[in-house]
Formats: C-alpha cells, sequence, structure tokens
C-alpha cells in the first residue's frame, strides 16, 4: 500500500470498487474532493475546493478479530483514534496546496521537516493504521507460501526468525511506535523495522509490507501491559500474510 498511485481516485470508484480492490489502493488514494463525483482535471487543483480525505472502510467486521483483538478495541481504534487523524490532516490541507496531494506524497513533503510535523504525524498516523488494519484478518496468522515464504527463508533464515525478530522489534519499542516488515529498496532484502510515534519505513525511502501497531490505544483495554501476549496473538491468529504478499509483489 505504501506507494503513490498516479491516477486520481474520484469518491464515486472508491465507493463502488470491490473490497480488495479497495483494500489496495484505499491507503494510497489521493485525497479526494468532497462532492465530486468524477476526478478532478489534471493540474492544480481549484483553491476553493477543500481537500477531504475519506477514511478506509475496515475490511472485516468490528468483531471479526476476537479473540485476538476484542470488539471493543477495534472499535475505539478504528472509530476514535484513526479516525481523529483524518479528521487532523483534512482540517490541515483544507484549503492549502496539499489539498488533492496523495497520502505518500503529503509524507514525503514533510517527512523530517521540523516545521511540518504537526502535518507528517496526521498524514502518516493515517497511513499507518491504513496499513494496521489490512495487516491483520480473521482466522489469520499461518505461515506465507510463495514468494513472500521464499524472500522471508532467503532474508532472515527462515519464517520463525523473522517473525522472532518482528516480536522483538514489536515488544521492544519504547513507548508508542510501530514495528514492520519492510522491503529495503537499496540491497532488495527484507528488514524489520521499528518507528517510534508516527514514523514510518516510507519516510526512510522503504516499502512497508506488515505492521503492528504497539501504541497502547491498540491492546491496553484488552491485554493491559502484556504487549508481548498482543504481539502472540497478532502472529498466532491476525498476521494477514496475503496482504504482505500483494505488498511485496506489486511493482513500485
Ligand atoms: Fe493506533
Amino acid at each position: 500500500m505504501p506507494t503513490a498511485p498516479r491516477s486520481t481516485l474520484s469518491r464515486r470508484q472508491l465507493l463502488t470498487a470491490g473490497a480488495a480492490a479497495f483494500a489496495t489502493v484505499a491507503a494510497r488514494g489521493r485525497l479526494a474532493h468532497a462532492g465530486k463525483a468524477k476526478a478532478p482535471p489534471p493540474g492544480p487543483s481549484p483553491s476553493s475546493l477543500a481537500g477531504t480525505l475519506e477514511q478506509m472502510k475496515l475490511p472485516y467486521p468490528e468483531s471479526a478479530l476476537a479473540p485476538g483483538i476484542s470488539a471493543n478495541v477495534v472499535s475505539f481504534h478504528y472509530g476514535k483514534h484513526h479516525k481523529t487523524y483524518v479528521d487532523k490532516t483534512n482540517d490541515l490541507v483544507k484549503g492549502t496546496p496539499n489539498a488533492g496531494k496523495t497520502l505518500d506524497e503529503l509524507i514525503r513533503a514533510t517527512a523530517g521537516k521540523p516545521d511540518q510535523q504537526g502535518l507528517f504525524n496526521a498524514v502518516a498516523q493515517v497511513w499507518n493504521h491504513d496499513l494496521y488494519w489490512r495487516s491483520m484478518k480473521p482466522k489469520g496468522g499461518g505461515t506465507p507460501s510463495g514468494e513472500l515464504g521464499k524472500k522471508i527463508a532467503a532474508d532472515f533464515g527462515s519464517f520463525d526468525a523473522m517473525v522472532k525478530e518482528l516480536s522483538t522489534a514489536a515488544t521492544g519499542q519504547f513507548g508508542s511506535g510501530w514495528a514492520w516488515l519492510a522491503l529495503d529498496p537499496a540491497d532488495g532484502k527484507l528488514k524489520v523495522m521499528k518507528t517510534g510515534n508516527a514514523d514510518n519505513p516510507l519516510a526512510a525511502g522503504k516499502r512497508a509490507l506488515l505492521t503492528i501497531d504497539v501504541w497502547e490505544h491498540a491492546y491496553y483495554l484488552d491485554y493491559q501491559n502484556r504487549r508481548a501476549d498482543y504481539v502472540k496473538a497478532f502472529f498466532d491468529s491476525l498476521a494477514n500474510w496475503d496482504f504482505a504478499a500483494e505488498n511485496l509483489a506489486r511493482k513500485a
């Protein structure tokens, strides 16, 4: 999900797209213009049009991740925390040249710039959560096969070694943040990353394949301080390796 598509997605296209197609492109979507049935014409957006980012739809019911993650946690996490970042992004880009840019473009444009920290935090947290919800599925877990399975074995030695490294990153991230399986285009290898707060692999020029949200809001109501148990549940019953495989297979 993490690279910018070159085409503009209209609201109607998003609404009518199948769930799978939407899941693939939503986080890369351009900020749609409210009330517009058709994509805006190429070129700079008229300043009178407010950019309106629509929160991605959950690809499953809120209760579908239980018992790994309860419906209560998903409801608060998606409906309050994630939505707040979407609303904040819309507030910050409204009436500015940033309205109409993709999330990827905004992240790249604001990463590492102290005067853009507020916008980066909001936009990156939308992007990160878009990836997170699709990094899980009901009755997930298991082991990936195909090209992803081969690549994990080649780059980490084994699937279990990768899970151990990613689990260590997730449990060891100090404070709020994220753990990632990412592709490093510099050497073509898969890497485990951990990032603080809103930071993500895209800001570092890497391609995210899968993520685990380790902010306390992602697990505290279910697991209290037992972050390791939440991470274990992620790999045991939630991880969506099909989604990671799609991210590996797509052209940059
Ligand atoms: Fe979160």
